[in-house]
């Protein structure tokens, strides 16, 4: 298995600084599933080639493996691709031969590593799954030019058809660190799969490694997925921090709390009460597409979606387990192609302006706001009202004053634990009024649930509109 880096840039043999390799000496390293060699088949000063050449040595993976025989079958343990592709034995070397190249350090060239260069890189073999136009997904939105040529099955036997193995050229200028670390974590999410096994070390790798590029990448779902190996856990945490917000409370629990605070809440059917009086805003200022804030498991949607009305219905969480149950629950998978074009799940924060969130007439934000300790909420109210900028908001929250009336809530707690406050009604008030004066929003107020003299309803309603 083979990888070049070339450069043309000007004297190109720097790039035996940059990657701590001398041109004119050859070098070889042991590794613990076989031998990385580094040599220059080209040093120029107009252009230099380094190849690092990796040979993956299968008896010594077997050796390595006691006690795992059998996994595969006897013989797939000697007779497999891995020796003659490039996957996460290449990424392995990578990191051990180019360590310093790969971090951005160099001794004798520092201005250098920090600079863009002409850089080209290709791999003899590497497996694609998803075909070339995975490929490109991946490596063209971090500006990289794509050149693949994809290998047939047997070059003998031409109407098997094609391999999923490609010799791939990736161009770019760019610094030599981006794309040695673009290299490290794509070629084995392209191959899906990992030589050895996936921990909790894996996301802070991940993270690390991504820093700069995969937050914004348009496939870091899938890529998050795949290098974590598809277990949901660990993909469900990379992919929450990405978004710059961890879910607000560790998710098992938060599930336990929902439920406790369904079931205070049960005797009066709130929450049906709640979204029937959601929908009924909704449908009489006319609006048709709606995003859901803080969707949650994806109750509202569901209901939404049962109105003709609504033809572009967007929910939106931090929490991937979440967003994952309201998947099941609204039968996605299944849906007939118009309502699937209807409805969207989408993965973010409500701390950081998101683009994706604008243009929506409505916005609801259903029990969400007391989850956000003060920060968050400051953050929040400017991604709402600034940026998303929706025409009409319809935002609830518990209403404090009403807890006196939940016999088995002990006076002074909150009706969920993960809440960072509950309102008064005069508090909720004075709050929506400050929106409305800072963002230029109106703001009327609506008691949802059995209305007490004293005290009020249960949940308290405000409708936003500019
Ligand atoms: N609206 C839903 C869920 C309410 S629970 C319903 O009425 O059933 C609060 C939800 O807000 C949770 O799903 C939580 O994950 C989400 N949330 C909390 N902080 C968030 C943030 N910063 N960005 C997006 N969603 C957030």
């Amino acid at each position: 298995m083979l990888l070049t880096l070339s450069t043309t840039h000007s004297p190109a043999t720097d790039l035996g600084y940059l990657l701590h390799k001398s041109p004119f000496r050859p070098q070889s390293f042991e590794l613990a599933f076989g031998q990385a060699h580094v040599f220059y088949p080209e040093a120029s000063e107009e252009r230099t080639t380094a190849a690092l050449l990796l040979e993956v040595d299968p008896v010594a993976l077997v050796r390595n493996r006691r006690g795992l025989a059998g996994e595969g079958g006897a013989l797939e343990q000697y007779v497999n691709d891995r020796p003659y592709v490039a996957s996460s034995f290449m990424s392995v070397a990578l990191a051990r031969v180019f360590r310093s190249a790969m971090s951005g350090a160099s001794k004798e060239r520092p201005e250098l590593a920090e600079q863009s260069l002409p850089l080209v890189a290709r791999l003899s073999v590497l497996p694609c799954r998803g075909g070339e136009a995975f490929l490109r997904r991946l490596f063209e939105p971090l500006g990289y030019g794509v050149t693949a040529t994809r290998h047939a099955l047997d070059e003998t036997v031409p109407e098997w058809g094609g391999s999923r193995y490609y010799t791939v050229t990736l161009e770019a200028r760019t610094r030599l660190s981006d794309l040695l670390t673009h290299l490290y974590v794509l070629i084995p999410v392209l191959d899906d799969d990992k030589h050895y096994w996936v921990g909790d070390e894996e996301v802070e790798k991940l993270l690390r490694h991504g820093e700069g590029w995969l937050a914004a990448h348009p496939e870091r779902e899938l890529i998050t997925r795949r290098y974590l190996r598809h277990q949901k856990s660990l993909a469900r945490e990379a992919l929450e921090r990405l978004a710059g917000d961890e879910a607000p409370e560790p998710e098992e629990r938060a599930r336990v709390h929902n439920d406790e605070e369904a079931t205070l809440e049960s005797r009066l059917s709130l929450n049906e009460q709640r979204l029937q009086a959601v929908v009924g805003v909704l449908k009489e200022c006319g609006a048709a597409r709606v995003v859901d804030l803080g969707c949650g498991e994806g109750k509202l949607l569901k209901a939404l979606l049962k109105e003709r009305q609504f033809s572009e219905i967007l929910g939106m969480d931090v929490s991937v387990r979440s967003l994952e149950i309201a998947r099941e629950r609204l039968d996605l998978d299944r849906m007939s192609e118009m309502q699937r074009r209807r409805v969207n799940l989408l993965h973010g924060s409500l701390m950081y302006r998101d683009k994706r969130l604008a243009g929506f007439e409505a916005a609801t934000v259903i029990e969400v706001v007391e989850h956000l300790d003060p920060p968050r909420l400051a953050a929040f109210e400017r991604v709402l009202f600034e940026c998303a900028r929706p025409n009409v908001v319809v935002l609830t929250t518990p209403n404090a004053e009403y807890n006196t009336r939940f016999e088995s809530l002990p006076a002074g707690t909150f009706r969920h634990r993960d809440h960072r406050f509950e309102w008064t009604r005069a508090e909720f008030e004075a709050w929506a009024r400050k929106q409305c004066e800072r963002f230029g929003y109106s703001v009327r107020f609506l008691p949802v649930g059995p209305v007490d003299g004293e005290v009020g309803a249960p949940t308290q309603m405000a409708v936003f509109s500019r």
